[in-house]
C-alpha cells in the first residue's frame, strides 16, 4: 500500500524472489506531489559509507543521485563550518523523470493500481500479506502500533540562480528557525531547493512558519549574493515523526515512515525507508525476520531522537560552539572516518543531559 520509496523497494525485492505483489497507490502517478531535493549523508548511514553503491551491490536496487556532495557549509548565528570530502549524495523527489521514486518504479514489473481508494482493512481481507508503505504514521497509529514523538512544520521553495551542484548548505540559527534548521540543496547548476523546518514544540508556541520564511529566504539570498527568485513552493504542517512498536503484526508489515524511518534529528529517512522495504520482503520470502533485521534502524531512530531533544534544550551560543568545533580537525574526522558512527557517539554523550533537562522541565 503506497508506491513510494519503501513500497517500491519492497516490490522490487519480492519480484527478485519470485513473488508478484499487487501495488496500490492513492495518487494518479508516481511521485505525484511537490518536487523537492533531498540528501543521503554518509554520516547518517553508518556503518555504510556509500549507500548508493551498497543498495545496488547488496540489494539490487539501482538509484542515480543528482550529484555527489563534496562540500557542506553549516552556518549558525555567528559561526560557519565548511566540511569537504565525499559526504553523500543529493537526489530529486516527486513527479520528475529522475526522481528516486520514478527510478524505482522503472525497476518494478508488477502493475501499479493508481487512484486507489482501498483501505488497509479491505486489503487485509483480500491478500495474504499487507505492506503498509503510505509514507505516514496514519495506519500505524490507527492500529495502536505507533509512538509519535514530534511533529514538524516545513516550508520549501524551488529557487533559480547559480549553484554548485556538489555543495549543500545548512543553517542552524534559532533566530530564523527556532530549534529547527534550514537548508539549500541544488537540483542542478540553475535550480535549488531551499527549505526551513521548525518543530512544533511548546517553546515554539506562537512561532509562525510563514513569518520565518522571508528572513530565511533573505539570509540565503545574502549568503549567496543572488536574488534567488522562487518558481515553486510547498508547505507541510505538523508532519508527524515517530516509530512503530512492532515492525510486523500478523501478516501486516510497517515500512518507511509507517515503520519510523524518518530520523527526528534532521528528518533523514530515505535510506531507512528503502531498507525497511527490502527487509519486509525478505521476511515475506522467508529470507530473514523483519523485526530482527530492523533493530539497527530502530536504534538509529532512538539515537536521532536524543539529538533532536538535545537541540530543543540548547541555544544559539551552544550551536555556535558546536559549529566552531566542526570547523577544522574534528569536523574532518567525524565526516571522513568511516569507522566512526558520530550519531551513535553523540547520542550516548547527550543522553544524560537530555534526561536531566527533561527531568527539570517535567
Ligand atoms: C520536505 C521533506 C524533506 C525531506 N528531506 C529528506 C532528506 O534530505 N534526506 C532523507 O533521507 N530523507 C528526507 N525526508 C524523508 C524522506 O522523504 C522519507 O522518510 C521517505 O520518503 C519515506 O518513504 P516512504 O516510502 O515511507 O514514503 P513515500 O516515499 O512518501 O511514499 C508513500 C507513498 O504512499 C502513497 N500513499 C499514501 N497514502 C496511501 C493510501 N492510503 N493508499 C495507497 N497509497 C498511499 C503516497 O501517495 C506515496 O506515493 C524528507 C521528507 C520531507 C517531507
Amino acid at each position: 500500500m503506497g508506491a513510494g520509496l519503501s513500497g517500491l523497494a519492497c516490490a522490487i525485492t519480492l519480484e527478485k524472489n519470485g513473488i508478484q505483489p499487487t501495488i496500490f497507490e492513492k495518487r494518479s502517478r508516481i511521485g505525484d506531489r511537490f518536487v523537492n531535493g533531498e540528501v543521503l549523508l554518509s554520516i547518517f548511514t553508518r556503518p555504510v559509507h556509500d549507500c548508493i553503491a551498497s543498495l545496488s551491490e547488496e540489494f539490487g536496487i539501482y538509484l542515480q543521485p543528482t550529484s555527489n556532495i563534496q562540500k557542506m557549509t553549516i552556518i549558525s548565528k555567528n559561526e560557519k563550518a565548511i566540511i569537504e570530502g565525499q559526504l553523500g549524495f543529493t537526489n530529486i523527489r516527486g513527479r520528475e523523470e529522475d526522481s528516486f521514486e520514478t527510478q524505482l518504479s522503472r525497476q518494478v514489473k508488477s502493475p501499479i493500481h493508481f487512484h486507489s481508494e482501498e483501505t488497509y482493512e479491505q486489503l487485509l481481507a483480500n491478500y495474504t500479506h499487507v505492506v503498509l508503505a503510505t509514507g505516514d504514521g496514519h495506519y500505524a497509529k490507527k492500529t495502536r502500533n505507533f509512538r509519535e514523538d514530534l511533529t514538524v512544520s516545513i516550508k520549501g521553495a524551488t529557487v533559480e540562480g547559480e549553484f554548485d551542484r556538489y555543495a549543500v548548505m545548512t543553517w542552524v540559527d534559532y533566530d530564523i528557525a527556532p530549534y529547527g534548521y534550514g537548508y539549500l540543496i541544488p537540483f542542478s547548476e540553475k535550480e535549488a531547493n531551499i527549505v526551513i523546518a521548525i518543530p512544533d514544540i511548546p517553546s515554539n508556541r506562537g512561532v509562525e512558519l510563514c513569518e520565518r520564511w522571508e528572513p530565511f529566504h533573505q539570509k540565503v539570498r545574502s549568503e549567496l549574493g543572488q536574488p534567488l527568485s522562487i518558481t515553486d513552493k510547498f508547505q507541510i504542517t505538523n508532519y508527524p515523526m515517530g516509530i512503530c512498536k512492532s515492525a510486523r503484526i500478523g501478516n501486516t508489515f510497517y515500512v518507511g515512515n509507517c515503520f519510523g524511518s524518518m530520523m527526528p534529528f534532521m528528518g533523514f529517512g530515505q535510506y531507512a525507508a528503502l531498507l525497511t522495504g527490502v527487509y519486509a520482503a525478505y521476511d515475506i520470502c522467508g529470507l530473514g525476520k523483519f523485526e530482527e533485521l530492523s533493530i539497527p534502524l530502530r536504534q538509529s531512530y532512538e539515537n536521532s531522537l536524543v539529538l533532536r531533544r538535545t537541540m530543543e534544550h540548547i541555544g544559539n551560543q551552544d550551536v555556535d560552539r558546536v559549529i566552531r568545533m566542526l570547523q577544522g580537525y574534528l569536523g574532518k574526522k567525524l565526516f571522513q572516518t568511516k569507522r566512526l558512527n558520530p550519531l551513535k557517539i553523540a547520542s550516548y554523550l547527550m543522553r544524560p543531559y537530555v534526561k536531566y533537562k527533561q527531568g527539570v522541565t517535567s
